[in-house]
């Protein structure tokens, strides 16, 4: 049987990328630290015999961390790296985490696979594009970061985590593949880590006004969640992407303004939009160009935007039922 580790496993993103690889029938090692992650996010999967969660920081030795959790570092096939908290609230609360975490965590990462022969997939982030000055986002173009900026902790954290792990890649023959991950929605996101579509959402159900910051003509081009695992799973199978750096997000790009009326009009709320400052490092525009991908592996994204947020509004009411 494959054997995987999922590191940030507990997280928005990686609990549900834990269940697809559960049903697709492999061993699942979770690593995370619950720093941002949440061990609720893993009650469907907790009871399986084939998932085990390690509570663990990326950044001590994960040779040790497997052998205390009793499990044999040499059974690991495939790494998904995801571990990182990713919200921009965190990113004024927690920056030397963050720098820390996508620097000395990833090369922690890279060593045990070295030292395993595992594959790698570096969740990487459309942020590396910065404030782009090009658009859509080719993974050819170099980006626009201000290195000292409020949110320069994430965007260079997790450029320097492309730097090693292409280090690895060439220089200890490491199997890693980086994709960068824009904007993804979907159910399980914390309604209280200031990302716009929980925020949104939850305003809307209270009846409170809905909070735009900026004129809300900046733009964000957002992913639904199930389709951004089936690219995750897909990109890790295809066996010629070591080395590689693909896109992955929506092509659909919406302002904020028109993000914030679709959402009232699904829940059907008198929340007014009101208008509040932009905060600092802001970006004003994204959207991938998803060619490399479309050729690569012939992903696409399938969910459309209505839908997932439709289910993504149903989740929260649930949740707060
Ligand atoms: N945003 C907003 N109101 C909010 C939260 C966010 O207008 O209550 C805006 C934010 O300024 C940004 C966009 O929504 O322009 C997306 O923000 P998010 O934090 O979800 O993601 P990121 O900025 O990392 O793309």
């Amino acid at each position: 049987m494959t054997t995987v580790l999922v590191t940030g496993g507990a997280g928005f993103i990686g609990s549900h990328l834990c269940e697809r690889l559960l049903e697709a029938g492999r061993s699942v090692i979770c690593l995370d630290n619950c720093s941002s992650g949440r061990e609720r996010n893993l009650d469907d999967v907790r009871a399986d015999e084939a998932f085990t969660f390690l509570r663990a920081d990326v950044r001590n030795d994960l040779t040790a961390v497997l052998r205390d959790g009793s499990v044999d570092p040499d059974d690991i096939d495939r790494i998904y790296h995801l571990a990182s908290r990713a919200s921009p609230a965190d990113f004024e609360d927690h920056p030397l985490d963050i720098a820390r975490t996508n620097s000395e965590g990833t090369q922690s990462v890279l060593e045990l696979a070295a030292t395993v022969d595992a594959r790698v997939l570096y969740a990487s982030t459309s942020e590396v594009y910065g404030d782009p000055e090009v658009h859509p986002q080719p993974e050819s173009y170099n980006g626009n970061v201000d290195p000292r900026g409020t949110r320069a902790c994430y965007d260079e954290g997790k450029r320097f985590g492309e730097t090693i792990t292409s280090v690895y890649h060439r220089q200890h023959g490491v199997d890693a593949r980086t994709v960068r991950i824009f904007n993804t929605y979907g159910p399980r996101m914390r309604a209280d880590d200031g990302r716009v579509i929980p925020t949104f959402i939850t305003q809307a159900l209270d009846g409170e006004d809905i909070t735009v910051y900026g004129d809300g003509t900046q733009t964000r081009s957002f992913l639904y969640v199930s389709d951004l695992c089936r690219a995750l799973r897909a990109v890790m199978a295809a066996p010629d992407l070591g080395g590689d750096v693909l896109n992955v997000g929506s092509t659909r790009e919406v302002t904020i303004n028109s993000l914030a009326e679709t959402i009232r009009s699904l829940i059907d709320t008198d929340s007014e939009v009101t208008y509040h400052p932009l905060p600092d490092d802001d970006p004003q525009q994204r959207r991938p160009d998803i060619s490399r991908i479309q050729v690569a592996i012939g992903w696409e994204p399938d969910v459309a935007f209505e839908d997932g947020l439709r289910r993504t509004i149903q989740s929260v009411r649930a949740q707060r039922d």
